[in-house]
């Protein structure tokens, strides 16, 4: 059954920062039912392209690194700071699972008692569209709603960083105390993603560790090609349990953000994240329309099949299943 959205009214309530608006915008964005998607499409275009300035962080660490703990400390500070802030959660394994076990709001208590925060739990399917997706347009209706920060998490280390690092602004790292980069399956290329990088739990027997630890990825990212001239990556030691460092971080996301700003590579990096959001949605669009149109399903499963059992390259039949669609619809 079709129900039609008010997607003006909802952009007002948006706007006017009603938690019920925020709620039912983000459901229809995480619908995968073609009407909810169409009525979705409506609302970002009623809500537009030009809201307040507001921060992008993303942050990522293994499981078990400090992620929530640190979060749930984090925002707090930004909130007393005067800043209203999104937290929103990328597990890709949630969208496998159709389910998060992690994207629970008990993980970030203080936070989640705050009226100026809104935690949002990871999407759980990536039917229409990937979870980045979702993710990238989740942030869009948050900064609408008045939240000038917004944190985007990825749970587990190696699978969605690039992705986070290119829908936000800043990329914080956590990392643990003690062990190379092999220990913590951090690879090279997640380091070069991070602005910034914090040793969590420098706490108890820790400390020392903490603090080599920090040096010893301080004077490792040196030797990186840097992500940004200009910018030399701080590490720092701390505790986000004892709300060590949660302060020290947050400065140095911000002087870079404002380095970035004063440069005009802040808007540049912007606008090439809306170009690869523009080709994402192609891409995404061109699927969702392929899958769900009935008159292909046998060509597609024909493919699929042959694609399975290896008879045919995937990329052959990308193109055949691509031309097949394009083809079909020309002779309507
Ligand atoms: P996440 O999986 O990265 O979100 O990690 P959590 O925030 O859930 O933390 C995992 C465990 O480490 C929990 O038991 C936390 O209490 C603990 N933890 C988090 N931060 C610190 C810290 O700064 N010091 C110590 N000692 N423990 C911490």
């Amino acid at each position: 059954m079709s129900t039609h959205v008010d997607t003006a009214s909802l952009a007002r309530e948006l706007r006017a920062g009603e938690r019920r608006a925020l709620a039912r915008a983000i459901t229809l964005i995480e619908s995968t039912r073609a009407d909810h998607r169409a009525s979705a499409v409506e609302l970002l275009n009623e809500l537009g392209t030009d809201a307040a300035p507001t921060l992008r962080v993303g942050i990522s660490g293994v499981p078990g690194v400090g992620k929530s703990t640190f979060i749930d400390a984090l925002g707090c500070h930004v909130c007393d700071a005067g800043h209203r802030v999104a937290v929103l959660t990328i597990d890709p394994s949630s969208a496998r699972s159709g389910g998060s076990i992690l994207g629970d709001k008990t993980r970030m208590p203080q936070l989640a008692l705050r009226d100026e925060a809104f935690i949002r739990p990871s999407p759980t399917s990536g039917a229409l569209g990937g979870v980045g997706r979702q993710t990238r347009e989740t942030v869009l209706i948050c900064e609408a709603a008045g939240f000038d920060v917004v944190l985007v998490e990825t749970v587990g280390v190696g699978q969605s960083e690039v992705s986070v690092a290119n829908m936000t602004d800043v990329f914080l790292l956590l990392l643990l105390p003690g062990g190379g980069d092999e220990l913590q399956g951090i690879k090279r290329g997640i380091m070069e993603l991070a602005d910034v990088v914090m040793i969590n739990k420098a706490d108890g027997d820790l400390v020392d560790t903490a603090r080599q630890t920090a040096a010893d990825y301080a004077n490792a990212i040196r030797l990186l090609q840097p992500k940004y001239v200009g910018w030399q990556v701080p590490v720092e030691a701390g505790s986000a349990l004892h709300h060590e460092g949660v302060e020290a971080v947050w400065s140095h996301i911000r002087r870079y953000a404002v380095l970035l700003r004063e440069s005009g590579q802040f808007d540049r990096q912007r606008t090439e994240q809306a170009v690869a959001g523009l080709w994402d949605g192609v891409r995404d669009s061109l699927r969702a329309a392929i899958e769900t149109d009935h008159r292909l399903s046998d060509t597609v499963a024909d493919l699929e099949h042959r694609v399975r059992e290896r008879s045919l390259p995937a990329t052959v039949a990308a193109e055949r299943l691509v031309a097949a669609f394009l083809s079909q619809r020309s002779s309507k």
